[in-house]
C-alpha cells in the first residue's frame, strides 16, 4: 500500500492531509508533528485572552483524523530526510519510510541581533500554543511588557494580554501599526482602540540594546531614538522565518527564504513536496492551505496548478473592526492611480492599480466590495477594459463584460 508522510500538523499539513484522503481512499496517511496540538495559529490570541478554549481554537473536528483514517505520531520532532532511501527520521531514532512525502513544517518567530536579547529569561516568541503559554505564565508576574513588532502577531499578542491589565508597550520601526498591510489611514482605527485600552505605541523606532540584571534578566531597552524603556518581559513578534534545519543535510533546493517549491508545490526531488511558512514566501494561513492541496493533488497523479490568488492577503477582526487588504498598501510612486472612498459610517476603500492590474486594496468596515475586487483579482482582469473607476463598478459591470475583460 503507498504511504503518504505529511510532516507538520497545521495549516498546511492538516490541508494536505485532508486532500490526500480525498483523493486516495486506500492509502496510507502519516502526519507527524512536533507539537501535540492541532490549533489555528489566526485565533491563538483568543486562547491567550481567556475567550476561547483550547478546543475551540482548533480547525478540525474532534473525528477528522479517525474518519479520513489518518495516523498522527504527536509530539515527535523530525530531525532528518533522507530522500535516497526516502525515509525520515525522527528524534527518538525511530525511521520512517515514504512513498511521497509533504514537508509542512512551518516556521518560527524571527529574533532580531539586537545586543542583549540573546539568552534572556525574560525574552518570548509568540509563534505557537506553547509560547502562549510561556507568555501568559510570565505576563502574570511582570509590571512592563514590551512587544517589540506592531504587526499581525504583534497585534495579536497585545489583544491577548489586554485582560492582564498590565502597562504594555508596543515599538515598531515602521510609521503605524500593521504597516505591512495597512496604510496609516486604516491603521488609525486599531491604533486608537488600543490607545483607548492603555496600550502605549511607539513607532518609527526599535530597541538598540537590552540591558540585563545579574541574574540575565533584561530589565531596561535602550531605543534607537536614545530613549529608555523599563521592560521585565519583552515578547518578540519581528518578523518569521522558515524552519529549515531539517532541511540542512538534504540536497532539497531552498533559496534564502526557505524550501523551493514549484506550481505543483513539488520540490527539487520529484517525491518530496513543500507547502506553507517552509517556502518562506506568502507566509499567510490561506496560502499555506492552498499550497499543500496543490502537493495533494500532485502527489496522487493530478495536476493542478497553484495561482497566487491569496498572495499578502490578510484579514484583520480585532476589536471586531473588519479589514481586508490584499498586496501594497500604498503606492510606491505617482505612476500608480489610487482610488478611495470614504463613507461616513467610517467605512474606507482604496485600490492601487496600473496599467489595468491591480496591486492594491484595503477594505475597512463594510466589505461588500470584496467579492467584487477578488473576481477581479483573481480573473486577473485588465481594468482598463471597464469604462469606470474601479470603485463604482457593480457586479453586473463585470457579467456584462466579461467577454471584454482580457487576462493579463
Ligand atoms: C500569532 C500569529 C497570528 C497569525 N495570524 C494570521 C492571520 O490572521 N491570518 C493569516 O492568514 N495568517 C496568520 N498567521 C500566519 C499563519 O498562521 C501561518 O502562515 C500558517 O500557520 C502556516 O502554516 P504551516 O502549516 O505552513 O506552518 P505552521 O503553522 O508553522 O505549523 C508547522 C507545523 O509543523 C510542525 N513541525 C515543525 N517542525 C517540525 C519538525 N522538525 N518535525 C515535525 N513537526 C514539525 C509543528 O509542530 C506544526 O504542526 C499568523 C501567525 C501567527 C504566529
Amino acid at each position: 500500500m503507498k504511504r503518504y508522510v505529511v510532516l507538520g500538523a497545521s495549516a498546511a499539513g492538516i490541508s494536505g492531509a485532508d486532500m490526500l484522503r480525498k483523493l486516495d481512499k486506500e492509502a496510507e496517511i502519516l502526519l507527524i508533528s512536533e507539537e501535540t496540538e492541532i490549533y489555528s495559529k489566526c485565533i491563538m490570541h483568543y486562547y491567550m485572552s481567556g475567550d476561547k478554549t483550547k478546543e475551540q481554537i482548533s480547525f478540525i473536528n474532534k473525528t477528522f483524523l479517525k474518519d479520513n483514517r489518518i495516523c498522527w505520531k504527536k509530539g515527535k520532532r523530525a530531525v532528518k530526510i533522507n530522500c535516497t532511501e526516502k525515509k525520515v527520521f525522527l528524534e527518538d531514532g525511530e525511521g520512517v519510510s515514504y512513498d511521497k512525502l509533504l514537508i509542512a513544517t512551518g516556521s518560527r518567530g524571527y529574533l532580531p541581533p539586537v545586543k542583549g536579547l540573546d539568552n534572556a529569561e525574560n525574552v518570548c516568541a509568540f509563534h505557537t500554543l506553547g509560547d502562549c503559554e510561556i507568555v501568559l505564565k510570565k505576563a502574570c508576574t511582570a509590571r512592563n511588557i514590551v512587544i517589540l513588532g506592531a504587526g499581525l502577531v504583534g497585534v495579536d499578542a497585545a489583544y491577548g494580554l489586554l485582560h492582564l491589565k498590565k502597562r504594555i508597550t508596543m515599538l515598531d520601526v515602521n510609521s503605524h501599526m500593521m504597516a505591512v498591510q495597512l496604510d496609516q489611514r486604516a491603521a488609525d482605527i486599531y491604533e486608537k482602540e488600543f490607545d483607548k485600552r492603555g496600550v502605549h505605541q511607539i513607532y518609527n523606532t526599535g530597541i538598540k540594546e537590552a540591558l540585563k540584571d545579574d541574574d540575565g534578566r533584561i530589565r531596561e531597552l535602550i531605543l534607537t531614538d536614545g530613549k529608555t524603556l523599563p521592560c521585565d518581559l519583552l515578547i518578540i513578534a519581528a518578523g518569521t522565518r522558515a524552519n529549515t534545519e531539517l532541511l540542512e543535510q538534504t540536497d532539497l533546493k531552498r533559496d534564502q527564504y526557505g524550501l523551493l517549491i514549484n506550481e505543483y508545490s513539488q520540490t527539487s526531488d520529484r517525491s518530496v513536496y513543500g507547502a506553507g511558512d517552509i517556502t518562506g514566501k506568502n507566509m499567510v494561513w490561506p496560502s499555506a492551505a492552498k499550497e499543500a492541496m496543490t502537493a495533494a493533488y500532485h502527489m496522487t497523479g493530478t495536476k493542478f496548478p497553484m495561482t497566487d490568488f491569496f498572495k499578502g492577503k490578510a484579514t484583520i477582526h480585532t476589536f471586531n473592526i473588519p479589514t481586508m487588504a490584499y498586496g501594497l498598501p500604498k503606492a510606491p510612486d505617482d505612476s500608480y492611480t489610487v482610488e478611495i472612498k470614504e463613507k461616513e459610517n467610517g467605512s474606507y476603500q482604496k485600490v492601487i492599480h496600473k496599467e489595468g492590474k491591480i496591486f492594491g486594496m484595503i477594505l475597512q468596515g463594510d466589505l461588500y466590495f470584496a467579492g467584487i475586487l477578488n473576481q477581479l483579482i483573481s480573473t486577473k482582469a485588465d481594468i482598463r477594459k471597464l469604462d469606470k473607476p474601479v470603485l463604482e463598478l457593480e457586479y453586473g459591470d463585470l457579467i456584462g463584460s466579461s467577454r471584454e475583460v482580457g487576462h493579463i
